[in-house]
C-alpha cells in the first residue's frame, strides 16, 4: 500500500510515523519541516529557538507521549510561568492572590465576579453558546467594565482585531480546560534547547519530498498513484477542485506576525508572559529567557506577538518597516535600542482558524466524501478549543488509525 501525506508539520509527521510500519509513506512538504512549530538557528551562537513562542501543558498527553517515544523525556522541564498585564508602559504581575488583589484596573467586586465566572464556566455546556459572540456573552454576564479592562486585551492578544467575531463557546471551553493554576501561577513545560529536537527525530526516518504537490484524480500526487492521501495543511491552500469535492467548510484563518529579539536584558525580572492592555501592534510580550535559562542562549530572547489578517494589516507590511515599528513600540516597555542585539520577523499566513461564531459546525471530520482522501490538522476535533502541538499530534495519530482501519492495514 502507498500513502501520501501532504504537510510535514506535527500532524503530518505523527501520522507518517504511525503509518510507516504498515505501508510505504511519502510526505510532501512545500516549505519547512515542522510547519508552525519550526525553529530558527542563530548561526553566531549556534542555538535553536522556535520562530513562534512554544510551551506545553501537563495535560498534553499525546505530545508528552511522543517526547518520551523519541527519547527526549529527560529534556522536558516544567516551570511556574509568571504572567502580567502591561499598561501605560508599566508591568503589573498577576500571579498570586495578593498581586491580583493589588491590580489597580479592577475593583474588588469585579475580581470576585471574575472568580465566580471561572467556576461557573466549567459547569456550562459550551456547545450551547456557539452562536453567541464572546463580546456579547461577556458583556451580558459580567458587564462592560470587565469586558474592556480584562477580557478585551486577552482576546486581542489571541486573535488581534478578529476577536469581535469569536464565539462565546470558545471562551467557555478554554476557561474550563485551563483553570488548573497553582497558587503562584501556571506550570508550563518546554523541551530544553528547543522543540526542534522533537521535530528532527520525528522526521528522521521518513521519506520527505520538499516540493509543492498537485493532487489529482484518480488519487495521485504529482502524477504518482496512492492508495490514500492525507492532507494536513490549511484548508484555503487546498486546490479548489479538491476542496469542493471533499465538501470542506470555508474556514477563516488568522495570520501571525512575531518579532523575535536577541537582547542584553529582559523587560521584567521574572515574567514569562505579559498581555498588553495598551493599544499596541503586539498583544503579548513573551520573555523566553525568563522561562528557560539565559545561559542556554548567551543572550536574552523576547517575542512580541501579533495576530493579523492573512490579506492585510501587519502581515502585508515589509519586514524592514515591521522591525522599526516593533522596536519603537517595545521601547515604551523599557527595552532600549542599545540593548538590542538583533531582531527577526517571522510570519505565518495561516496560523490558525478563527474560532468564530458557529465554528463548531466547521470542525472537520477525518474522512471526506472522496474515497481514501482524508483531512487532519488545525481544524480537526483535537485542536478545539486550543490549537496546539498536542492537538495536531493527536489529530495525526487519530487520522492514521482511521486510514489503517479503512485500508485494512491492522
Ligand atoms: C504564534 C504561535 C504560537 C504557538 N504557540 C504554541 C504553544 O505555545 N504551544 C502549543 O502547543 N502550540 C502552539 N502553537 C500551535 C502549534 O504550533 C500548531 O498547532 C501546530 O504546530 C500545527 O501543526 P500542523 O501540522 O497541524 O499544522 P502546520 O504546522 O501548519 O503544518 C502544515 C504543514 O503543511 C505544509 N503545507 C501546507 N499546504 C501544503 C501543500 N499544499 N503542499 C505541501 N505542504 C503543504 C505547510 O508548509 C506546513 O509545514 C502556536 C502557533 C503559533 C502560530
Amino acid at each position: 500500500m502507498k500513502i501520501a501525506i501532504i504537510g510535514a508539520g506535527l500532524t503530518g509527521l505523527s501520522a507518517a510515523n504511525a503509518l510507516k510500519e504498515y505501508s510505504e509513506v511519502t510526505v510532501y512538504e512545500k516549505a519547512e519541516v515542522g510547519g508552525l512549530a519550526g525553529s530558527y538557528q542563530n548561526e553566531d551562537k549556534g542555538y535553536w529557538i522556535e520562530k513562534f513562542y512554544h510551551h506545553c501543558f501537563r495535560g498534553d498527553e499525546a505530545l508528552l507521549d511522543q517526547i518520551n517515544k523519541f527519547r527526549l523525556g529527560r529534556k522536558l522541564v516544567w516551570r511556574t510561568a509568571k504572567t502580567a498585564f502591561a499598561s501605560n508602559g508599566k508591568l503589573y504581575p498577576l500571579n498570586t492572590p495578593f498581586e491580583i488583589l493589588r491590580y489597580p484596573f479592577l475593583s474588588f467586586f469585579d475580581k470576585i465576579k471574575l472568580a465566580r465566572f471561572t467556576l461557573s464556566s466549567k459547569k456550562k455546556n459550551f456547545r450551547d453558546f456557539d452562536d453567541y459572540r464572546v463580546v456579547d456573552g461577556i458583556r451580558d454576564e459580567l458587564g462592560e467594565k470587565l469586558f474592556k479592562e480584562f477580557f478585551m486585551p486577552l482576546l486581542r492578544s489571541k486573535f488581534g482585531e478578529n476577536y469581535v467575531d469569536v464565539s462565546y463557546a470558545w471562551l467557555l471551553a478554554r476557561v474550563s480546560i485551563r483553570s488548573n493554576r497553582k497558587y503562584s501561577g501556571e506550570e508550563l513545560g518546554y523541551l530544553r534547547h528547543g522543540f526542534h529536537q522533537l521535530i528532527e527525530r520525528m522526521a528522521e526516518r521518513l521519506l520527505i519530498v520538499q516540493k509543492t504537490p498537485s493532487i489529482s484524480f484518480p488519487l495521485s500526487v504529482n502524477g504518482e498513484r496512492y492508495d490514500a492521501i492525507i492532507y494536513t495543511g490549511p484548508i484555503p491552500l487546498l486546490q479548489d477542485k479538491i476542496k469542493k469535492a471533499a465538501k470542506l467548510p470555508d474556514v477563516r484563518y488568522q495570520s501571525s506576525v512575531c518579532a523575535l529579539i536577541g537582547a542584553e536584558t529582559t523587560l521584567s525580572e521574572d515574567t514569562y508572559w505579559t498581555n498588553v492592555r495598551d493599544k499596541s501592534i503586539f498583544g503579548a510580550i513573551i520573555e523566553h529567557t525568563n522561562f528557560m535559562p539565559r545561559d542556554d542562549y548567551g543572550e536574552d530572547l523576547i517575542y512580541l506577538a501579533s495576530y493579523s489578517s492573512p490579506t492585510g494589516g501587519l502581515f502585508t507590511k515589509p519586514e524592514s518597516e515591521l522591525k522599526k515599528l516593533y522596536l519603537k513600540e517595545v521601547e515604551k516597555y523599557g527595552l532600549k535600542e542599545k540593548d538590542v542585539n538583533w531582531i527577526k520577523i517571522f510570519k505565518a499566513k495561516y496560523s490558525g482558524p478563527i474560532f468564530e461564531k458557529g465554528y463548531l459546525k466547521k470542525v472537520t471530520d477525518y474522512r471526506t466524501p472522496i474515497k481514501n482522501f482524508y483531512v487532519a490538522g488545525m481544524t480537526s476535533p483535537p485542536n478545539y478549543p486550543e490549537r496546539s502541538m498536542n492537538g495536531s499530534i493527536k489529530a495525526g495519530l487519530e487520522v492514521a488509525e482511521v486510514v489503517k482501519n479503512e485500508l485494512g492495514l491492522v
